[in-house]
């Protein structure tokens, strides 16, 4: 039986860029393979289906753009990925970027200090070029129920939203061209057995591996994965979608110019409380084309309706398996304030879930407490935005599984994993 050197597990966006790195930087004599189901079908997201492992990869549409006000540290990764898509395009054929810009929506700079200062610093920013846009309806008249005293900030370079589906298709073309061996499968749990770790699969045989990251997502935190001793702190936490199908003329006439869209607080004229800014509200993706032919522009909610989901295997597949309509309806009455005129064919939900760490930054990290130290890694904690960062995510977390050296200016400590039982590894126990 083949003991691979290396085993990513989870191909999902981090895993798949993860793998890319690996495998190019491996002579003949190594190997490495990367574990991961193939996406869901369709009976697959129906109740009745057994299958257990779900990914945030399983769609058309991820916005993407690199504001530096919610987290440099997170712009950063942002940035470095989002300078490599031309490059992965070119190199496989696979286009999975449109660079329509994003736009955020504030209320108005003239009413609120917080408006006016938030917008100042996102104009200030010149990596994706942005501009401001007053009245919002005179540019995008499909966006007729925004008050005109709100503001837009459109970031026109860099900004726009990526296909994960088709962005992890393009790095595993990349990863298999190096040599990296893909199997199509659920690993169960991770075990030490001596010189090496068992990967154990759902299908009832294991895969032997020298070292082992993961990156599984969202079931990073399934109990059994790890030892108990290494279970991650972080969260699996509900995410909604309302898909709104319009006809293909819609969709390349009317709706041809809009941009990605974060926003915030576009009905308080201003913002309630002159001092802060709401939380964000919602975001929205122009209509895209999805693997069934048809049109859909997709809303999604801000952190209010973030629930948390236990991290039991089952738990999370009902989650994706379910649709919660009380939500769906909050994302549809937006949609009809901030575009009244439009009018969907179709509107479906769909229901995914993020893993949220208290850092609100990726883990990328050698787990301690192993028998052999240095040996089994992560790289996992999206906190519902990693699709931008997936690439520098997957390098970092590459150089660390290869070479154990961390290839970045950006400070190590930030992306330490944490632990249920957080005073268990102490930090001169870590490598
Ligand atoms: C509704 C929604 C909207 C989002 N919008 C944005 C956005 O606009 N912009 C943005 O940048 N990000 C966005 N994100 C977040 C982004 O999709 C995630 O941060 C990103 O996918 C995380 O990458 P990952 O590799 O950690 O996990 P995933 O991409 O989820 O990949 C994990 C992979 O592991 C596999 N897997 C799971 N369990 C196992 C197992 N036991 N064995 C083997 N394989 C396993 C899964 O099938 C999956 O393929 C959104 C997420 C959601 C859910």
């Amino acid at each position: 039986m083949t003991t691979y050197d290396y085993a990513i597990v989870g191909a999902g966006l981090i895993g798949s860029a993860c793998a890319k790195y690996v495998s190019q930087s491996l002579s003949d004599e190594k190997s490495v393979c990367l574990i991961g189901p193939d996406p869901p079908s369709a009976a697959e997201r129906q109740a009745g289906s057994t299958r257990i492992a779900f990914g945030a990869d399983d769609d058309e549409g991820r916005i993407v753009t690199c504001d530096t006000i919610s987290d440099p540290l997170g712009a950063a990764l942002a940035r470095k990925t989002i300078a490599r898509f031309g490059q992965i395009q070119a190199s496989t054929g696979v286009q999975f970027f449109s660079e329509v810009g994003c736009m955020t929506v504030v209320g108005s700079p003239d009413q609120s200090k917080a408006v006016r200062e938030y917008v100042d610093t996102l104009l200030a920013s010149s990596y994706c070029r942005a501009t401001p846009v007053r009245p919002i309806s005179g540019r995008f008249p499909f966006l007729a129920g925004i008050p005109d005293v709100c503001c837009g900030v459109l970031a026109s370079t860099n900004a726009g939203h990526v296909s994960p589906r088709k962005l992890v298709l393009a790095q595993l073309m990349l990863a298999r061209r190096h040599g990296c061996k893909v199997i199509r499968d659920v690993v169960m749990s991770v075990r030490d057995h001596g010189d090496h770790y068992r990967v154990l699969l759902q299908s009832g045989t294991a895969v032997l591996a020298r070292r082992v990251l993961l990156a599984t997502g969202v079931s990073s935190v399934w109990p059994s994965l790890l030892p108990q001793q290494l279970r991650l702190l972080a969260v699996p936490q509900t995410q909604t979608t309302l898909l709104a199908e319009v006809s293909e003329e819609c969709a390349r006439s009317v709706l041809h110019a809009m941009p990605g869209m974060w926003v915030r607080d576009f009905w308080h004229n201003g913002g309630m409380d002159n001092t802060k800014l709401s939380p964000s509200l919602a975001y929205i993706l122009p209509a895209i084309r999805y693997p069934d032919g048809r049109w859909y522009l997709k809303i999604g909610h801000g952190k209010l309706h973030d629930n948390p989901i236990p991290p039991e295997p089952q738990t999370i597949a009902e989650w994706y398996r379910s649709h919660d309509t009380a939500v769906g309806d909050h994302l549809h009455d937006i949609l009809r304030s901030i575009m009244p005129s439009l009018l969907p064919i179709s509107l479906r939900l769909d229901s995914c879930a993020t893993l949220t760490t208290p850092t609100y930054l990726p883990y990328i990290d050698v787990l301690p407490g192993t028998q052999r130290p240095g040996t089994l890694y992560v790289a996992t904690g999206g906190n519902g935005g990693a699709a931008k960062s997936c690439d520098e995510i997957g390098r970092l977390a590459a150089g660390l599984l290869v070479k154990g050296a961390w290839l970045s200016d950006l400070p190590r400590e930030r992306f330490r994993a944490r632990f249920i039982g957080a005073d268990k590894f102490p930090p001169s126990s870590r490598l």
